[in-house]
């Protein structure tokens, strides 16, 4: 058993508090390698950004657990060495989907822990939430759950279509799993393809797609019904069109990608959404910066040559997030 305390990191709960009061939300970026954590903690450090470092359970069997604990806590230390003297650093597991994955982060040094049993019937994800959060609540692990069902596709969480959480459950599903937050389903979406192009329109300029809004109105019934609490939206990339231009420049092919403008969450970011994640954005920036190193030096063999500009144009997009999107510099 490792106490997350021991390893420098913080849970969800001031963190939360304050971003709610604040009218901001805390970035949530998923990581898998040492690239990806090195381009996070330098964005966080050098903006004074609380931040959530998530591991999903593909990027646990990806990296191993082990590994990946020390990298967090490598990450704590790397962050102090940067000048960021009280790091404000959560290390989450992303979807947790079983009692015994989620104990088994509590115990390996997790802050933070989601618990998704969003696709249970809404008796089962109660019984399966409150009994994680009875165990985490003993260590002072916070707990993530889910109401509703989001679309798409993200490591081993898929679903064809999306179902909104239902407002006129939360406050019984709040009260009696005794969750920290709820993650919510009002029209984000998993992956890097959030839209097929019949749910969109085009822009007949640029001839991108359009996608449809976020149910603002559902998020606010929400709101209403659970005034203060902290609500967290997933699949929240913007899939920016530069990277997707690049990657398709440089021998890629993904057509038609689409994202959630970024104007939506910097609305959002302002209510009582108080985490926002985000992972395939950095996984487009990453391929885009390989892709063009590959094409424009194919001799090149030396993998810290092509993983360095993915790190720094991963770097640079966490920081954009984090300044003009999420609003959480300064903050930490
Ligand atoms: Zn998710």
């Amino acid at each position: 058993m490792v106490s997350y305390k021991e390893l420098g990191l913080v849970n969800t709960r001031e963190m939360f508090a304050k971003a709610i009061k604040g009218g901001y939300a805390i970035p949530a970026f998923n990581f898998n390698n040492m690239e990806q954590l090195q381009a996070i903690i330098k964005a966080a450090a050098e903006t004074k950004s609380p931040v959530i470092l998530q591991v999903s359970k593909g990027a646990r069997n990806y990296a191993n657990q082990t590994l990946l604990r020390y990298m967090a806590q490598g990450a704590v230390e790397y962050a102090k060495e940067l000048g960021w003297e009280h790091p404000q650093i959560c290390l989450h597991l992303d979807h947790g989907d079983s009692f015994e994955l989620c104990k088994s982060c509590v115990d390996f040094g997790f802050s933070s822990v989601m618990i998704d049993a969003s696709s249970l019937p809404y008796e089962e994800n109660i019984a399966l939430t409150k009994k994680v959060v009875e165990y985490a609540h003993q260590f002072d692990v916070t707990v993530e759950a889910e109401l509703g069902v989001l679309a798409g596709v993200e490591d081993e969480v898929s679903s064809a279509v999306s179902h909104y959480t239902k407002p006129e459950e939360v406050v019984d599903f709040a009260t009696r799993t005794g969750c920290d937050s709820l993650a919510i389903s009002i029209g984000t979406s998993h992956g890097a393809y959030k839209f097929t192009p019949e749910q969109c329109t085009r822009d007949p300029k640029t001839g991108r797609l359009v996608p449809p809004p976020l149910a603002f109105d559902v998020l606010d019934a929400i709101m209403e019904q659970l005034p203060g609490f902290p609500i967290v939206l997933h699949g929240s990339s913007s899939v920016p069109q530069e990277y997707v231009d690049m990657i398709n420049q440089y021998g890629g092919k993904l057509p038609d990608a689409v994202g959630i403008p970024e104007e939506q969450l910097r609305k959002a970011a302002k209510s009582a959404v108080c985490k926002i994640n985000i992972d395939s954005d950095s996984r487009l920036a990453f391929t885009a910066a390989v892709r063009k190193v590959f094409a424009e030096k194919p001799g090149e063999f030396d993998p810290r040559k092509y993983c360095g500009p993915a790190r720094d144009l991963m770097e640079e997009l966490y920081k954009h997030k984090i300044i003009n999107v999420l609003g959480s510099d300064g903050k930490a």
